[in-house]
């Protein structure tokens, strides 16, 4: 591989989607360039959904600025994406008086933010809105806010890639960048598969990405690992929660946040503990059993017994990298890094990078794509807009939506759609083979599962993997053998073996 673009964008998650969705927007040769063999496997696959409103940080920053606008504009963006956006609203619930002042010191900040709606309300309104068993009547009061809603964070995801493709970019699966180099005016992107050149850079590389930018530049931000554990409950609980919960606890620490999924589920969590490294996501007792304590004071009637699925997050914490003068070594700010950093640095002109954004990074996600792009204009030579843009994507076909008359026309029409593969969420064989001939198209389970959903169900895969795998088998041409549950290596049967590996 030998490639020049106008600009690539490095890392295939939330941000580097949708940086390089925004920067199709000009004529510019674009690439986005992911080490995986799919986009939304890193921090964007593992977090707590949310579209915030922007009431919660800190007035005239560049987070509030987004995350304001973001809220305001993120139905017209998933109304073009074809993406599923539910604007249920948000309670931040408080058991005392140290919570209720905080919830008054917020309410004033929204205020200041520009965040329209927000009421502070005592406890019988609060628990008219939400009332048991989702939350305890032991609630003393709440912040409402009507702004707050949940999205899918791989269907968000997933979208902008296709709608980047789709544009003219071009997606580099299974390329990893191993080295950043200047090259005249622009630089050398060394990757696994050879060298690319491009006159702008965008660094999108999440847990990575101070290590990526140190690749070419000195240190500026470090990231420090650090993960939260979640509980999924099946949609019978989803049925006991109509909006966002927000704990704000009594004394200094983490609350409880739960989430009403687009899907019908309930997400718990998360809780905050210390990461071994940078890929450690394996769920920890301790965090578990932090999060079961407070559902048990916050919100008592959630049955956490019909929890389907535990997992883990991994949270990119940025601090300011300190730099010794004399012996170059660095050490770090004492305090995390509150703001968005969307850095360039003097000595690499044209590259722009995203280190630690963390919440509401998915809520800001368009955004801060088409901030970064902004920053490169001049440096790509201002270049018109590109008059083939388009900013919409159809939908896929999810049968489970169809009214029934339409769903019968369609089984004639191709009785794929009739066969049902996965039946806790209703996937049928058309959707899973739509999931592998899209463009990325899923050549993994956890692809078709983040793709149309099987999988994800109170069965978590347990009727439908086989029958998924002999038709990803059969569309990719491949043995079972050879299909990964995700990460290269994660293989669910043996070649010529007789059952699961
Ligand atoms: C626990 C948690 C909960 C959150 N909850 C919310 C929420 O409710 N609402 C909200 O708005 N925001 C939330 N966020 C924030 C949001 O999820 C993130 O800001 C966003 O997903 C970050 O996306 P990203 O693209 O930076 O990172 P990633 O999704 O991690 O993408 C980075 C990509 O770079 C690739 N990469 C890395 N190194 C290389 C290399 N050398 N070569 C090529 N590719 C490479 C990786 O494989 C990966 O795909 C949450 C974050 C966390 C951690």
């Amino acid at each position: 591989m030998d490639r020049e673009y106008d600009a690539v964008v490095i890392g295939g998650g939330l941000l580097g989607c949708f940086a390089a969705r925004a920067l199709c927007r000009r004529k510019l040769r674009v690439a986005l360039v992911e080490q995986r063999e799919d986009v939304c496997t890193g921090i964007s696959r593992a977090n707590t959904a949310i579209v915030y409103a922007g009431y919660d940080t800190k007035p005239g920053t560049l987070k509030t600025r987004l995350s304001v606008q973001a809220n305001r504009e993120f139905g017209t963006l998933c109304g073009q994406l074809g993406v599923r956006f539910h604007r249920c609203g948000s309670l931040m619930v408080a058991f005392g008086p140290r919570g209720r002042e905080s919830l008054t010191r917020k309410l004033e900040q929204g205020r200041i933010n520009g965040v329209e709606g927000l009421r502070l309300l005592p406890r019988e309104e609060v628990l008219a809105l939400e009332p048991e068993p989702a939350l305890s009547p032991d609630v003393e009061a709440a912040l409402w806010c009507p702004q707050v809603g949940t999205v899918d964070p791989w269907e968000l995801c997933l979208a902008a890639a296709e709608n980047a493709v789709d544009n003219g970019a071009e997606l580099l699966l299974n390329t990893r960048v191993t080295g950043l180099r200047r090259e005249g005016e622009g630089y050398a992107v060394e990757t696994d598969r050879g060298s690319i050149r491009c006159r702008g850079l965008v660094n999108c590389t999440g847990i990575r990405a101070d290590q990526m930018a140190e690749l070419i530049h000195r240190p500026t931000i470090r990231i420090v690992p650090t993960k939260g554990d979640y509980y999924v409950l099946d949609t019978g609980a989803g049925k006991k929660l109509r909006h966002v919960i927000f704990h704000e606890p009594e004394e200094k620490g983490k609350g409880l946040t739960m989430v009403p999924t687009v899907d019908g589920n309930v997400l718990l969590g998360p809780s905050e503990e210390e990461a071994e490294d940078r890929e450690d996501t394996a769920t920890q007792r301790e965090g578990l059993e932090f999060l079961r304590r407070l559902a048990a004071r916050v919100a008592p009637g959630i049955p956490l017994e019909e929890t389907i699925r535990t997992f883990a997050a991994i949270r990119p914490n940025p601090y300011e990298a300190l730099v010794n003068g004399e012996t170059g070594e660095v050490t770090l700010s004492r305090k995390s890094i509150g703001e968005f950093m969307v850095t360039q640095v003097e000595e690499c002109p044209g590259m722009v990078s995203m280190i630690g954004v963390k919440t509401p990074g998915l809520t800001c996600a368009a955004l801060l794509g088409e901030h970064a792009a902004g920053l490169l204009q001049p440096w790509l030579g201002d270049p018109p807009p590109n008059p083939e843009f388009c900013p919409t994507r159809r939908r896929p076909v999810y049968t489970a939506e169809l009214p029934p008359e339409e769903l019968a026309a369609l089984v004639r029409q191709d009785p794929a759609y009739g066969r049902v593969v996965c039946r806790c969420r209703m996937v049928t064989e058309g959707e899973v083979r739509d999931a592998l001939r899209r463009t990325p198209g899923a050549v993994t389970l956890d692809g078709v599962k983040y793709r149309t959903g099987a999988g994800m169900g109170r069965c978590q895969g347990g009727v439908c993997t086989e029958r998924i795998l002999e038709i990803m088998a059969r569309e990719l041409g491949a043995s079972p053998a050879e299909i990964a549950k995700g990460r290269r290596g994660s293989w669910l049967v043996k070649e010529g073996g007789d059952g699961p590996v």
